[in-house]
């Protein structure tokens, strides 16, 4: 059944969940259709004053999770500096100024302030912009602290702390830290903890620290294996700045017969839907904003295939009656596995083969795990299409349609405009010339830019970045000669990486490309065994597809080499 036309749907899934309406507007304008498996489940306990303790990666949406109940708890009467409601704790500066960044488009009509303090900026501004009245601060731990010490942040008004992606920022060794952070803050509050894992010390601070938790884990149930058997799965690691150009570059090399691309909003659907028509793309944009004629008309055009990409919401596809597309393209990575195995299932149906690409931001590469699990079957993480991989498609494709043409003959007028050009010319030159002049009328021969490689690289607190230089350093040389160094309690996974003896590579070489593409420290490395055409590399199990996807879009020795988890172990 097709799903009805709406401008009543946008608000109606967050609506449920009690949120106020000023909220509910600003999702509206920031075209978000419903609310993601984890804002269901986590948005009304927090409301209700309940501690969460949730299990989340970045891209499910977990932010806006505990960023929209805050809204509905501001204090804006209050004394500038006893305004402060909220302490979120995050690991790195760059998502504190992430999570500052979702709350001031979330809450700019709600007038809410939220500021980022992270470590390596200067302590006056933060302090200035704290005495001003901040609702909601977002603080890496070591920071937090410094202004607990100095008195330059006031809690005792707060009534919620969150804790962003826990796991982490006990990697981190921050366990200490938010421990005294915890004790500085009233006894009487809400907390919230989001972690990627549930692990046993995670569990630990929840026992601690949280009180009588709503435990929310999104598991997908594991899909028949069956029923996508036949769809290639592969993904593009790409930084958020570079992802239009990277979603182009794949288009042209994969030349999809039919795709449907989705995307997590209506506003991101409008906006790629117009790129990709620039690029001289047939796209349809289908969106939950659309009358049920506008839908009708961009069906029909894309079923008669006069449009060969449907650029999509969830929203808007589900219940869609497209029989088979070549390719479904996952622009945003799906909130949840469900909706992954639910988009990809479009691609591959009655037995024929399928391809679902994935781009997926660094930060969110352990949502290609969840799928992966999700769907028993790997995600190959591929480096983004390079302009000589462009060039080759281009020639491929140009001999094609040159081969058709040949094939179909009737070239005899044609031979009678060329024929007194070969007394002059070679005719392998006229040909050639002729191909040249076709590229040059379809503007194929415009020069096309590398797009930047995005690395997953784990951001440090810069007072721990300096330590933990020191100690990849220390660590590069056992490692280099084979030797066995591994992190304590590291549970290790295999990876598989296509160089060895014959292009001369050494374990230093794998160390070295590990360590300066992923920040991992060399002693969590463990061992490296070298064969001709391969190598087999230990790496600690949290952090194997990290390095994959990094790896994937490095050189070793000057070459790119395949890197993948290994078959056999
Ligand atoms: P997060 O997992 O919090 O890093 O969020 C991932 C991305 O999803 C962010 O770019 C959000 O803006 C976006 N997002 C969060 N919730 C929704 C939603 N309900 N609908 C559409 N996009 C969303």
């Amino acid at each position: 059944m097709p799903t009805r036309a709406t401008s009543e749907l946008p608000a109606a899934g967050f609506s449920a969940l009690g949120l106020p309406d000023t909220t509910l507007a600003a999702l509206t304008a920031l075209g978000y259709e419903e609310p993601t498996p984890i804002q269901r489940a986590a948005i009304p306990p927090l409301l209700a004053g309940r501690d969460v303790l949730a299990q989340a990666a970045t891209g499910t949406g977990k932010t806006a999770a505990f960023a929209l109940p805050l809204l509905a708890n501001l204090r804006p009467n209050a004394a500038p500096r006893e305004r402060t409601s909220a302490l979120v704790l995050v690991p790195t500066r760059e998502l504190a100024m992430q999570v500052a960044e979702a709350i001031y488009r979330y809450g700019q009509a709600s007038g809410a302030v939220a500021l980022p303090i992270y470590g390596g900026a200067p302590m006056e501004g933060q302090i200035r912009s704290l005495k001003r009245g901040v609702d909601v601060v977002i603080a890496t731990p070591g920071r937090a602290l410094d202004h607990i010490r100095r008195k330059t942040v006031f809690l005792a008004n707060l009534t919620t702390v969150v804790l962003d992606e826990a796991d982490e920022m006990l990697d981190m060794g921050f366990a200490e830290d938010l421990e005294a952070i915890l004790a500085a803050t009233p006894a009487e509050k809400q907390v919230a903890l989001f972690s990627a894992t549930l692990a046993p010390r995670i569990a630990a601070i929840a026992r601690t620290h949280l009180r009588d938790p709503e435990v929310i884990k999104i598991d997908a149930e594991k899909v028949k294996a069956g029923a996508i058997a036949k769809v290639r799965q592969v993904a593009y690691i790409v930084g958020r700045a570079h992802k239009t150009a990277a979603l182009g570059r794949i288009l042209d090399v994969e030349q999809p017969t039919s795709a449907i691309v989705f995307c997590r909003t209506r506003n991101e659907v409008d906006e790629v839907s117009e790129t990709l028509k620039a690029q001289g793309y047939g796209a349809e944009a289908l969106h939950g904003g659309l009358s049920q004629d506008q839908r009708d008309r961009v069906m029909k055009r894309f079923r008669a295939k006069g449009a060969e990409l449907l650029v999509a919401t969830d929203v808007a596809a589900r219940g869609l009656d497209v029989q088979h597309v070549s390719h479904v393209v996952n622009y945003d990575v799906p909130s949840a596995s469900d909706a992954y195995v639910h988009r990809i299932g479009r691609t591959g149906r009655a037995g024929r083969s399928g391809v679902a690409i994935t781009l997926a931001e660094p930060r969110e590469h352990r949502m290609l795990r969840n799928f992966e699990r999700a769907t028993g079957r790997p995600i190959e993480t591929l480096p983004l299409p390079t302009v000589a991989d462009l060039k080759a498609r281009r020639v491929e494709a140009a001999q094609d349609a040159l081969r058709e043409v040949l094939r179909e003959g009737g070239l005899e007028s044609w031979r009678g405009l060329v024929a007194p050009l070969a007394s002059e010319f070679d005719p392998l030159d006229i040909a050639a010339a002729a191909v040249k002049q076709a590229a040059r009328a379809l503007g194929n021969e415009e020069e096309a830019a590398e797009i930047p490689a995005a690395t997953v690289r784990p951001e440090r607190h810069p007072a721990r970045e300096r330590e933990a230089d020191r100690k990849e350093r220390k660590a590069a040389k056992p490692a280099a000669r084979g030797a066995v160094v591994r992190g304590k309690g590291d549970t290790m996974a295999k990876l598989y990486v296509g160089a060895g003896r014959k292009l001369k590579v050494r374990p230093g070489d794998i160390v070295g490309a590990i360590a300066n593409e992923t920040g991992l420290e060399g002693t969590r490395i463990g061992t490296i065994t070298v064969f001709d055409r391969h190598s087999i590399v230990e790496v600690p199990e949290g952090s194997a597809d990290g390095i994959v996807a990094a790896l994937s879009v490095a050189t070793i020795k000057g070459k790119k080499v395949q890197v993948r988890r290994d078959r056999a172990g």
